[in-house]
């Protein structure tokens, strides 16, 4: 409330100047029904499970009532799209209803997919069943996985239909509505710093980071261009913790625009991001981006650090002092070369000096055998130091999709690699069943499978939810063993190979 805005509450599309944000307010759905909530995140809030059960909470999260005295509002950023500067995009389908502070953490409530905002621009404003599904899900199954996320507190069904270009077969469809409310600190964009920079609105560009640093880096004590630098290294530091933790377990976000990326540094945006299955560094998961693959897997580091660079030239009016923020900036490959390959060799169960040549040999074998990641790296787990290298493939070769692939040379190789893997274990001094236990930790059992998410939604679309449920309990715990779910430990079925999740 402490920046301008426009005061007056409209949702019709335009360029909003010299404002944070617009007040909106949520479009009355036809007929809501809830279909999902996250009992974990409600908890979080303070909710009881009489509150999540009453006709009040439908009406909060579906958008069909304003709470008293609050303001929903959708904020204004822009961002560089595929590489290009775009200009003012903003929340164009995600509504701000307001904060919660539950055992001194704050959380802000947003709808997502309910109706226009003045940001829509050219679309509806809504979402359907199908990506609402694949947000709430992932959203949970990221942060058990221990990924800095957005939650997601609930799924509800609009009753209203919503058309959409089914991209798998071309045509245009009516589907059914829904919105997740996505629950954040805050959801404040490096896009939101890059409208102001852009629009050279150098008092609304300090008065967001000033806002920023004072309600979330409050640990940040220092004033004037000093605190600014501050504030951009710790968003530094935490995008590139995240990103380590998306290489960890095989996320591909699929669309690392600039206005996708949280000042918080949590994964935000949950479209078309899919989990690397068969072991394929240039994998993206976004259809539309098939051509130039920017955001393929090995190239998620690189392009965190490229838009921290657009993040640099936004914040650096309130900084000029170029030769400090390059010295921040390349703090951020130095702390990806110490994470990086501490999380690799935790992946492989090795606690002595990290070998380059032996991680990037596993990354060429994994390539060229199609090897499932999940599968391999938890199978590895099992591997014993009195193996012989043969035995300890026979342990991991069910990861691989294509067994008739792996020639006579190819299997060759994997022995060479796991005669060294075996010789670097028997010089590690803990035992067998510790270093399995250690590893399980770091290598998930289970992901959501993009297969999985697709089962979840067509049922989902013939109002059985049970498997959403199924899902979210699973995807609570995805280090352990589960045996009554060891069915979702398995390759993705080759129906559903090459195919991706669609975003919108
Ligand atoms: P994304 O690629 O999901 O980050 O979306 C880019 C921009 O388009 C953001 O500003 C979104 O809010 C907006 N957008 C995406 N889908 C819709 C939609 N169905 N209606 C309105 N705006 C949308
Ligand atoms: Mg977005
Ligand atoms: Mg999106």
């Amino acid at each position: 409330k402490q920046l301008p805005a426009d005061q007056e509450t409209t949702n019709e599309r335009r360029q909003v100047h010299q404002a944070a944000f617009s007040y909106v307010t949520p479009r009355v759905p036809s007929e809501p029904k809830l279909v999902h909530v996250a009992d974990e995140v409600a908890a979080e809030l303070g909710f009881t499970d009489e509150f999540i059960n009453s006709q009040e909470f439908l009406d909060l999260v579906s958008g069909s009532t304003v709470y008293p005295d609050t303001n929903p509002y959708a904020m204004a950023y822009a961002g560089h799209q595929f590489g290009n500067w775009a200009g003012q995009l903003g929340d164009g389908r995600a509504i701000n209803l307001f904060e919660i502070i539950n055992n001194n953490n704050r959380f802000t409530l947003q709808l997502k997919g309910a109706g226009e905002t003045p940001y829509s621009r050219t679309a509806d404003g809504f979402a359907v069943l199908r990506s609402s599904v694949r947000e709430h899900l992932c959203s949970e199954a990221m942060f058990h996985l221990g990924v800095p996320t957005t939650r997601s507190l609930s799924l509800i069904t609009t009753g209203n239909k919503v058309l959409r270009d089914v991209m798998y077969n071309g045509n245009a469809a009516y589907e059914e509505g829904a919105v997740v409310c996505r629950i954040a600190p805050s959801f404040i964009r490096f896009g939101n710093f890059q409208l102001f920079a852009a629009r050279k609105d150098i008092e609304n560009l300090q008065k967001l980071a000033d806002y920023t640093i004072q309600y979330f880096f409050s640990e940040i004590q220092t004033s004037g261009k000093e605190k600014y630098l501050q504030f951009y290294q710790e968003i530094i530091n935490r995008t590139a913790e995240m990103v380590v933790e998306w290489q960890r377990v095989g996320f591909v976000h699929g669309v690392m625009n600039t206005d996708n990326m949280s000042i918080l540094g949590l994964t935000i945006d949950y479209g078309p991001y899919g989990w690397l299955e068969d072991y394929d560094p240039d994998w993206t998961p976004n259809t539309t981006d098939a051509e130039g693959r920017r955001y393929r897997f090995k190239n998620q580091p690189d392009i965190a650090l490229w838009n921290l660079v657009q993040l640099g030239n936004a914040l650096y009016p309130l900084i000029e002092d170029l030769e400090a923020m390059e010295l921040v900036l390349n703090s951020f490959t130095q702390k990806f070369d110490v994470k990086f390959p501490k999380m690799m060799q935790d992946k492989v169960g090795l606690t002595s000096d990290y070998n380059a040549e032996f991680q990037d040999e596993l990354i060429t074998l994994l390539t060229a055998s199609e090897t499932d990641m999940t599968i391999f790296y938890r199978n590895l787990a099992t591997i014993l130091k009195s193996d012989t290298p043969e035995i300890a493939f026979t342990k991991i070769e069910i990861a691989f999709y294509q067994p008739s692939k792996i020639n006579t040379t190819l299997k060759t190789s994997w022995l060479n690699w796991m005669e060294s893997y075996l010789e670097q274990l028997k010089v590690e001094t803990n035992s067998d069943e510790q270093r399995k236990q250690a590893m399980n930790l770091v290598n998930p059992k289970y992901v959501l499978r993009n297969y999985m998410a697709q089962l979840a939604i067509e049922a989902a679309e013939k109002e059985d939810y049970t498997l959403i449920d199924e899902l979210y309990k699973l995807l609570k715990q995805p280090y352990d063993e589960q045996p009554e779910f060891e069915k979702w430990f398995a390759k993705r079925p080759d129906w559903a190979r090459n195919k991706v999740g669609c975003s919108m």
